[in-house]
């Protein structure tokens, strides 16, 4: 059933995952729509990425399910095979972990992420008919009490009721919400990555194993590091990523290129496999996993510009929820603006942050303890409890449903605006975050 209109106009800057949901869902909830973006054409760019159930719940609510199942014929499917968990040096197996059953109201997805990505992108634009403008460098942000606006590199200004800054790391919608720069530091991590097809794994007798029976996913721990494989599509093509000690503090880019040699020194003294795996690879990247305090407010003085997605809050890949996340973000607004409707949108706009902000921070330090426990392993403790070293699931991460909790907690979360206005009165956070969550 069409939405009944709203008639508030919403920009969104940057189609990554986080523009492109948010822009879906405030479609689906009736608002006019329109995207400005810096690439001037779709490429298929990046590698593995991750979307939670609580992502798939999202996917699974769209074109009656024809999404999700588009983006399940291009995902890993480790039913059978599940993660298995490697010590570094023995290669021994000390937990296989299984996977779930898949839950068609809310799959997991994993894939390659230009290719999950033009899925997305496809269904915004063309079924959906949402205008996306390629492109076009947002140089500026506005805003006064009514309205905002970006200004574009060729000087045209575009106004809407709100902005949604989706742009990035490298947010220039930031520099407006917080009034200054805030420069990334070095987290103390670096990932190599690389994606490639198993011509030369399926030809080698030590590698041949992990793309001859389907998909497959194998993790090895060491000290401060860890190494990350899978083969994707039948294990027709193979991913890995390395995590490791990098003190370097270089802009967040995907395509800053690697050396082999380098992941070579790192492997020293691991179980040869993987340097049998590595070796097969054509090239890769080098992403410097940079850090940022999180931010005092993603909302701007006048509330109607938004920060969204990576632009408000970075994620650890060992979280695996930073796209996730950002899907999070768009579905929550779009709600809290049909809520709020024309006449509320500033008001809308900061129950957003006040309906997202705590989780988002409580889902983000599962990044930093999940590569804790693994960089720090006590191998002692693994062997008297294998599951110590399972990748996390927790519940109240992937069994959230973003747009029921909008929904049911948004009067709330005005409430607790308005009674932040009176300074002598103190406010609980919403719950959203573990371990009292509702899902
Ligand atoms: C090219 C690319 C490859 C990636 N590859 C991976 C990967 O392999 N694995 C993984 O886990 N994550 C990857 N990511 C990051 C991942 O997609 C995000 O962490 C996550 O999806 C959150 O997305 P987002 O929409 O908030 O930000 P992003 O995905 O970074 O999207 C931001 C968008 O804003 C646009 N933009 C930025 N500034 C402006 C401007 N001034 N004017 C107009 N548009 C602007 C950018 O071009 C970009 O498309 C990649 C991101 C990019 C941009």
């Amino acid at each position: 059933m069409a939405p009944t209109p709203t008639g508030i106009n919403v920009i969104i800057v940057g189609a990554g995952f986080g523009g492109l949901t948010a822009a879906i869902e405030c479609h689906r909830q009736g608002h006019n729509v329109t995207i400005y973006e810096n690439f001037p054409a779709l490429k298929t760019l990046g590698d593995i990425i991750s979307f939670g159930a609580n992502g798939g719940r999202i996917f699974a609510r769209w074109a009656d399910g024809a999404i999700a199942r588009k983006l399940r014929s291009l995902c890993i499917d480790l039913t059978d095979y599940g993660f298995r968990i490697h010590k570094y040096d023995t290669g021994e197996v000390v937990y296989h972990q299984p996977t779930p059953p898949q839950r068609e109201e809310a799959p997991v997805f994993n894939g390659h992420r230009g290719e999950l990505h033009e899925v997305v992108f496809n269904y915004a634009r063309d079924e959906l008919g949402i205008p996306i403008h390629l492109g076009q460098h947002v140089d500026e942000y506005f805003e006064t009490e009514d309205k905002a606006g970006i200004v574009l590199k060729s000087g045209e200004r575009v106004e809407a009721d709100i902005v949604i800054g989706a742009d990035g790391v490298r947010s220039k919608a930031r520099e407006l919400v917080l009034g200054y720069v805030d420069k990334p530091k070095s987290s103390g991590y670096a990932v190599w990555r690389a994606w490639f097809s198993n011509k030369d794994m399926i030809a080698d007798p030590r590698t041949k194993e992990f793309c001859e029976n389907g998909d497959t996913f194998n993790g090895w721990i060491g000290p401060d590091v860890h190494f990350l494989f899978s083969t994707i599509k039948g294990g027709k093509d193979c991913c890995w990523v390395l995590t490791h000690k990098d003190e370097h503090d270089i802009d967040e880019s995907w395509s800053f290129p690697g050396k082999l040699e380098d992941v070579y020194k790192v492997l020293e003294g691991w179980d040869p496999v993987c340097k049998a795996i590595v070796e097969k690879t054509p090239s890769l990247v080098d992403w410097k996993l940079v850090y940022r305090d999180p931010l005092p407010t993603w909302v701007s003085k006048h509330a109607r510009i938004l920060l969204l997605g990576d632009a408000a809050h970075p994620f650890l890949p060992t979280s695996a929820q930073g796209a996730t996340q950002a899907m999070e973000d768009g579905v929550t607004i779009a709600v809290a603006l049909k809520r709020g409707g024309k006449d509320g949108v500033p008001a809308a706009v900061r129950a957003h942050q006040e309906l997202r902000y705590e989780r988002v921070r409580a889902v983000q330090k599962t990044g930093e303890s999940t590569r804790d426990r693994w960089h720090k392993t006590d191998w002692e403790t693994v062997k008297q409890n294998p599951k110590s070293i399972e990748f996390p699931r927790e519940d109240w991460i992937h069994g959230f449903d973003a747009e029921k909790y909008a929904e049911d907690n948004y009067d709330e979360a005005i409430k607790k605006l308005a009674i932040k206005q009176e300074p002598e009165e103190e406010t609980a956070p919403l719950a959203a975050v573990p371990p009292a969550v509702v899902v």
